[in-house]
């Protein structure tokens, strides 16, 4: 007998740990708190003090490095002739960031999410902790794009097009920014049409390898009359796909990755890594001129001569904008200590975006109109005509093999995974709206430990208990 055989034979008779399960979360907290500081520690010795690189003076200079600041970055710095600045508050994704696996058990963590948390809230939000609402937001290089689900869905064509009316700008009309997601793609997933995919971009989309669940929801879905139809494609379908996700050769794919790691090299591209924007500073015509950051306790300015890109997303840009004294007049009078700049076109245009947010938040029937669901199934049936009871899904006793977790390193097995196979789409309206659904269903097919509940309720913020007391009769180990 083969030598290497028998050693894999043993391997896999080697379980990983119940323990390691059940402290998950806890481990990864500490593995990401390691590394996160020795990504800290070594930015420290090579960026230590941002005034001594060779000029403080771009052409750009981009606020936050998430899904939009990487893309505008690279295309910016693509013309030798700009000098391009990009300010990240966080620092390099860890390795755990990559892992799809482990897309859950990264949230929450200082060092590399911004944990905001809203107003407690008398009306709503009564199953989450002190009735308020804990937002992930990535704090790192890719932004959120490294924290998130890898889930790849792009707008709803008719938002985009509600976008171009609302503003005046056909530029957001889907027509128009269809060209610039297929310039973006490597694609490599489900739907491969070229009318709306497109290769050789920066940005891997892929689909992840078949599995039996996905395929039972699936044409469980068809017997019910809902098709199988691209998501991102022009009208969005009520339907029930299997979803492409932003990853590659089983591996995170975020905007990091995508567009700014391939270009570090680049002379007139400069990334300061640790850098709390803190404020827009302006001319005396109220021209945005630069910034001013902290890094390392120290505050540093850097002067842009063309503009100044504000990416930090969607609770941060707004937030730098009112740090900066631009905003409405009496909200930011009311903490008293701002040096106000707020000239009357900003104000008039600060209710007229409040107007357009209005009005989007409105058009659906007073609510917001997406409304999202996730729905975690832990399926007993047959295999192979069989009429045994078991679960299946990734998280079976066999893929907890030790040997199918190093798989990792050869880009499959469970690990390569975010656990997130399909969704449904489909309208609640009354008469339905097939092309504008309303409603989006997750199929996560996995087997779940008892450790489950505790830790969804940890990460999302939930009530202790409170998804505990649905997942509990279904554990399985
Ligand atoms: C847990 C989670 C799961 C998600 N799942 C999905 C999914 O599966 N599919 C999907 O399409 N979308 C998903 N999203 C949403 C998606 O990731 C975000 O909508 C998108 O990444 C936002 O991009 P952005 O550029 O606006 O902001 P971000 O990507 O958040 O980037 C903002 C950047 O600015 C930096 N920043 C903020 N303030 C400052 C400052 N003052 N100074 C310097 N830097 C600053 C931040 O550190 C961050 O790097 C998810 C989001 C989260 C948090």
């Amino acid at each position: 007998m083969d030598p290497s055989n028998s050693i894999l034979q043993f391997l896999n008779t080697i379980p990983i740990p119940m323990v390691v399960l059940a402290n998950l979360k806890i481990i990864v907290a500490g593995i990401t708190t390691f590394l996160a500081l020795l990504n800290h520690g070594f930015d420290s010795v090579m960026d230590p003090i941002p005034l001594f690189s060779p000029s403080t003076n771009y052409d750009f200079i981009i606020v936050g490095g998430g899904s939009a600041g990487a893309v505008v970055a690279n295309r910016l710095s693509t013309n030798p002739n700009f000098k391009v600045l990009l300010l990240e508050a966080g620092g390099n994704p860890t390795v755990l960031n990559s892992i799809p696996a482990m897309a859950m058990s990264n949230m929450r963590n200082p060092y590399t999410d911004w944990m905001t948390r809203s107003e407690p809230l008398n009306t709503s939000c009564l199953a989450c902790k002190d009735n308020l609402i804990t937002i992930s937001r990535g704090k790192m290089l890719g932004g959120s794009s490294s924290l998130n689900v890898m889930v790849y869905m792009r707008g709803n064509p008719n938002d985009f097009d509600n976008w171009a009316n609302l503003t005046g700008d056909a530029s957001w009309s889907y027509e128009n920014v269809l060209p610039y997601f297929k310039k973006s793609e490597d694609y490599t997933g489900n739907y491969p049409d070229p009318k709306y995919h497109g290769t050789g971009g920066p940005l891997s989309v892929t689909a992840q390898p078949d599995d039996p669940l996905t395929r039972d929801w699936m044409s469980a879905a068809r017997e019910m009359g809902f098709s199988n139809s691209d998501p991102n494609a022009e009208f969005v379908k009520q339907a029930f796909v299997p979803i492409d996700h932003t990853m590659k050769d089983g591996r995170r794919w975020s905007t990091y990755n995508a567009f700014i790691q391939p270009v570090l090299h680049r002379r007139n591209f400069k990334v300061i890594r640790y850098a709390h924007v803190t404020k827009v500073n302006f001319d005396s015509t109220k021209r945005a001129v630069g910034v001013s950051y902290i890094k390392n306790g120290r505050t540093f300015t850097a002067t842009a001569s063309k503009e100044v890109v504000l990416s930090a997303g969607g609770i941060g840009s707004p937030h730098v904008l009112m740090l900066s004294g631009i905003g409405h007049s009496d909200h930011l009078k009311s903490f008293g200590r701002f040096e106000y700049r707020i000239c009357r076109s900003v104000h008039s245009e600060s209710f007229r975006y409040r107007e357009i947010v209005h009005k989007l938040c409105n058009v659906r029937g007073g609510s917001w109109a997406p409304m999202i669901s996730c729905l975690c199934y832990t399926c007993q049936t047959g295999e192979g005509g069989s009429r045994k009871l078991r679960i299946y899904g990734w998280l079976l006793k066999s893929e907890l093999q030790l040997t199918k977790n190093i798989n990792y390193f050869a880009h499959k097995g469970p690990l390569a995974s975010n656990a997130m196979t399909a969704i449904g789409l489909f309208s609640t309206d009354q008469p339905p709206e097939p092309n504008w659904p309303n409603l989006y269903a997750i199929l996560h097919p996995i087997g779940i430990h008892k450790s489950f509940g505790e830790d969804f309720d940890y990460f999302f913020g939930f009530k202790e208990g409170t998804m505990k007391s649905y997942c509990n009769p279904y554990h399985w180990c």
